[in-house]
């Protein structure tokens, strides 16, 4: 038997099912290429790289671009492969050795596992019944544990909710640590704890290229925090752990991001049409959401799940996870593909 490091069999295994989806609604990405200008841009600055060259080691030119959106200095920004290097690394910066990081649960289930990965010990917080989470918990959590770091994801992975802009405050404000916002569908709700950053230098926001811009082949994520935080995770990222190729299309995505704003209020659109639908339905509750997706409840979760994929639509099934049963999760796809998944669930609630 291979003589792995302690805890690593145990680890459990981010696990998707790979199938080749005709509709697949199944990962909360965006259900539209990138807009035909965008490609255009990208494909011509592709053309110019230097393709022998490591990337710039100060990934320079997006770190200034996403600073100067802020109104922030480049040396508040990190960029990573996806917001998940962003976490991972976060995880390992405040944590290990057993010291204690607070999330909400259910959440981004990778917490839990960025949490083992790091040796430190897991605090999750359960949501209420309303999938509401609540600050005064948090925060006695936090001390309970002697916390080193806070993970807030609003909106909420796969709740759909948002937390409270006064509510977020008040955490970052009473929390004797550190915390980071994920803000993975914040394009979606608009409200962002961003302006937090002027007041308080103990919190931090974490962002993705993955979901409202339509890049997640490209894995880009950024932290925007106080310098000295940057400069300290920054330790413990590889050398040019950020692929130019990557790099290069998130500088064009990012100077061209109002090109992106008809998608966004689709997707919206959409997803109140998909959310009022399922409500007429009969054994079906849907969560209220300020995201691309929506999490629904049905009777006999596990068979709706089962028709859907056998007519090629993949959704993600929460329905046997604890603080989640019977719930399915369904990002919003393109007008078409929100017919046909709602036409095929309410045949099978018709059938009963
Ligand atoms: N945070 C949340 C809440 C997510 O749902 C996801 C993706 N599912 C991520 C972070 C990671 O996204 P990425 O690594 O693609 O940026």
């Amino acid at each position: 038997m291979a003589d792995y490091r302690p805890g690593l069999n145990e680890l459990p295994t981010y696990s998707v099912e790979e199938r080749e989806w005709e509709i697949k609604i199944d990962a909360n990405e965006s259900s539209f290429n990138l807009p035909p200008l965008v490609q255009e841009r990208l494909m011509n600055r592709l053309a110019g790289l230097a393709f022998n060259r490591y990337p710039d080691i100060g990934m320079k030119g997006l770190k200034e671009q996403i600073a100067g959106n802020f109104q922030l200095r480049s040396d508040n920004v990190l960029i990573g492969n996806g917001s998940s290097e962003i976490l991972e690394k976060l995880f390992h910066a405040y944590g290990g050795g057993g010291r204690s990081i607070v999330f909400p649960a259910p959440s981004f289930s990778m917490y839990d596992i960025y949490a083992k990965l790091s040796e430190s010990r897991a605090i999750p917080v359960q949501l209420e019944s309303d999938y509401s989470l609540r600050p005064d918990k948090v925060l006695a959590a936090a001390r309970d544990s002697a916390a080193k770091l806070i993970v807030l994801c609003t909106p909420n992975n796969p709740t759909g909710n948002a937390m409270e802009e006064q509510d977020i405050e008040y955490i970052v404000q009473q929390a004797g640590c550190p915390v980071v916002v994920d803000e993975a569908y914040i394009e979606f709700h608009g409200r962002s704890a961003v302006d937090l950053l002027n007041r308080y230098a103990n919190v931090m926001i974490a962002r993705t290229f993955s979901k409202a811009y339509g890049f997640a082949s490209a894995r880009i994520g950024y932290l925007i925090a106080a310098a000295d935080i940057v400069a300290m995770l920054g330790k413990i990222c590889m050398p040019y752990h950020v692929n130019a190729l990557s790099l290069a299309g998130a500088e064009i995505i990012y100077q061209m991001r109002n090109e992106f704003a008809p998608y966004i209020q689709q997707t919206i659109g959409e997803r109140r049409q998909l959310a009022a639908a399922l409500e007429e339905l009969p054994g079906v509750t849907v969560y209220s959401s300020v995201t691309n997706f929506l999490l629904v409840k049905f009777t006999q979760a596990g068979r709706v799940a089962a028709v859907l994929a056998e007519h090629g639509i993949g959704v993600r099934d929460f329905s046997s996870v604890p603080g989640l049963i019977d719930c399915l999760r369904i990002s919003i796809g393109t007008p078409a593909q929100n017919d046909r998944v709602l036409k095929i669930i309410t045949g099978c609630r018709e059938r009963g």
